[in-house]
């Protein structure tokens, strides 16, 4: 991973605020893998893809991270503070694909979603429809005692079978966090998006950024390349001194 400048955090961000969530996420890891292609980076496993993002985090904003959660029972508020290291669960192995799946009578080969499917699917407002579509995509090909069958075909716990190899195969895909209340002792499971998470903290940082250059600018009439050139401790000196 390259490391990132003010200035080139600032673009991606500003090329990413008018893009869908999957392809902004493709837009941040592009600015800091140039070894990566864009075919690259669109055909990693969504899990992989998320293993990126969470050192992209910890490079830019450190490795703690702290969340919001409500209690699906009480309601009750809790603090999450989780570290990079706890919730990075992927392995830098490569899984090789296609996986497959021998199940009854059935035989299945399917491959791991990655960000072509998202892509084609975070633009379907129905979940089932969008499920329905991302298996017609990574089943390769199915069968039945032998005769080739559709996703359609295939039974509902045949479905989640797949489901939960893609997920063995691509753990950071889906990330679960083990949640206790401590109002109501109500323990449940609560998926973590880090990929959201940091588009939300960038989307703050920037704010915050570019707050800074207005009022440095307006103060000293110095340029925006200058000001997002200098350390973030330079500016907040410049800035105390501003605000006196
Ligand atoms: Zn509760």
């Amino acid at each position: 991973m390259n490391p990132i400048t003010t200035a080139d955090l600032l673009t991606a961000w500003e090329l990413g605020s008018s893009q869908s969530g999957s392809r902004r996420l493709l837009t941040l890891l592009a600015t800091v893998h140039p070894e990566l292609s864009e075919q690259q980076l669109l055909k990693l496993p969504i899990g992989q893809r998320d293993g990126l993002v969470l050192k992209l985090r910890e490079a830019l904003f450190g490795s703690k991270l702290t969340s919001l959660a409500s209690c699906p029972v009480c309601d009750e508020q809790l603090e999450l503070v989780l570290d990079v290291a706890d919730i990075s669960v992927a392995s830098n192995d490569v899984v090789q694909q296609p996986l497959v799946l021998k199940q009854a009578d059935f035989e299945l080969a399917f491959r791991l979603p990655d960000s072509q499917d998202l892509l084609l699917i975070e633009v379907i407002q129905s979940v089932d429809e969008a499920r329905s579509v991302l298996f017609e995509r990574c089943l390769l090909s199915a069968s039945r005692d032998g005769q080739v069958c559709t996703v359609h075909q295939l039974p509902e716990e045949i479905l989640e079978k797949v489901e939960a190899a893609m997920s063995e195969a691509d753990p950071q895909a889906n990330l679960q966090l083990e949640l206790s209340c401590p109002a109501c002792q109500h323990n449940w499971l609560a998926a973590f998006d880090i990929a959201s998470f940091l588009w939300s903290e960038i989307n703050a940082w920037a704010q915050r950024v570019l707050n800074e250059v207005h009022l440095l600018a307006k103060a000293y009439a110095w340029r925006e390349a200058d000001i997002l050139a200098m350390s973030p401790t330079r500016r907040r000196l410049y800035l105390e001194r501003v605000m006196q």
